[in-house]
């Protein structure tokens, strides 16, 4: 009886070894400790059934049932914790971070072309030493025209060509304005240019939106004359466009200057001769200019016997389609990422 025991023992010890060995996971371990030293495990119906056993008997199998547990116990906790380690590595290297890996490509943004135009336009004019003045988008009626000089009847302040907020406001037309409120802010010397938005009631088509953008300029101190004038977008003209282009200037009519001109410069692509971006004329209408009309230097308080000044504004769009080759404005603001990354 006892032999058989014995032999059933050293089984068990066995079975456990091996199926612990083949054990993979930390659940396989707990379950051969269910199946061995449970309430119905295989080694606990040993040490039950030794009550049938005559006491010399009992007393030596109970001994050797017990060293067989504590060896079992042993080899399960040893096994438990190996299994442990295991899945702890195993996790690990599954969380680990290849850092020679490529990165996830990162959209980086670019400025738009119209800001790249305005700073540029504005780092010419500042290293001619202008400063930079900024005004509202909505302005009032008297600061967009009244202040400007407009007479009453002006064509542009027709209700089907400005964007009126109230009868006294109005989404501001030309950055113009920024001049009569820098004039009533500033005692000259005043120099300065201002970049900015300005809205119009356009259709929108190739060379017409709504919202465009204008770089305007004011240069007021005592003795500053037309040659002024003509010297500093002469020089602007050449920085923008390169060193070989020339300029002329066209008698023209703005209602807040007097003389008033149109700037030409021969065209940068042929250089004279005639092409496609300048239409076969040799040369490039680039912007507005004048003499500022006294009546608007007086409405800012400034002494018109003392002091005069010269203004010139732009379209900053025509600028940069002109020195981009681009033959649609809409292109601007639709924002299709193939038109804006090629200016990055
Ligand atoms: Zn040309």
């Amino acid at each position: 009886m006892c032999g058989t025991q014995q032999v059933q023992l050293k089984a068990i010890l066995d079975e456990a070894g091996k199926r612990l060995k083949e054990a993979s996971a930390k659940s396989d371990v707990e379950d051969i400790r269910i199946k061995v030293l449970g309430k119905k495990g295989s080694l606990t119906a040993i040490l039950r059934s030794m009550g049938s056993l005559p006491p010399e008997e009992r007393k030596e199998l109970g001994r050797m049932a017990n060293e067989a547990r504590a060896e079992i116990e042993a080899m399960i906790s040893a096994r438990a914790e190996e299994m442990s380690r295991l899945e702890q590595s195993a996790r690990l290297a599954g969380e680990t971070i290849d850092v020679t890996e490529p990165g996830v490509d990162m959209r980086l943004g670019s400025r738009h072309p119209i800001t790249l135009t305005i700073d540029e336009i504005s780092g010419i004019f500042m290293g001619m030493g202008f400063g930079i003045a900024e005004g509202p988008e909505v302005e009032t009626v008297f600061n967009n025209f009244d202040a400007l000089n407009a007479a009453p009847n002006h064509p542009s302040r027709d209700l089907t060509d400005t964007f009126y907020i109230t009868k006294d406001t109005l989404l501001r037309t030309q950055t113009s304005p920024v001049q009569v409120r820098t004039l009533m802010g500033q005692a000259p010397p005043i120099k300065v240019i201002s970049p900015g938005r300005c809205f119009r009631a356009d259709t929108p088509d190739a060379t017409h939106s709504p919202m465009f953008h204008q770089v305007e300029g004011l240069f007021v101190d005592e003795g500053v004359t037309m040659a002024d004038l003509k010297g500093t977008l002469d020089v602007f003209a050449k920085r923008m466009f390169g060193e070989g282009v020339t300029t002329k200037f066209r008698p023209h009519f703005f209602p807040f200057t007097e003389p008033s001109a149109e700037m030409d410069m021969s065209c940068f692509k042929c250089g004279g001769k005639g092409c496609r971006v300048c239409k076969g004329s040799g040369w490039i209408e680039i912007l507005g200019c004048g003499m500022v009309h006294p009546n608007v230097l007086r409405v800012g308080g400034i002494d018109t016997e003392r002091y005069t000044g010269f203004a010139f504004g732009m379209g900053v769009e025509r600028i940069a389609m002109l020195k981009h080759g681009i033959d649609d404005i809409r292109l601007f603001y639709e924002n299709d990422m193939r038109f804006i990354e090629q200016f990055k």
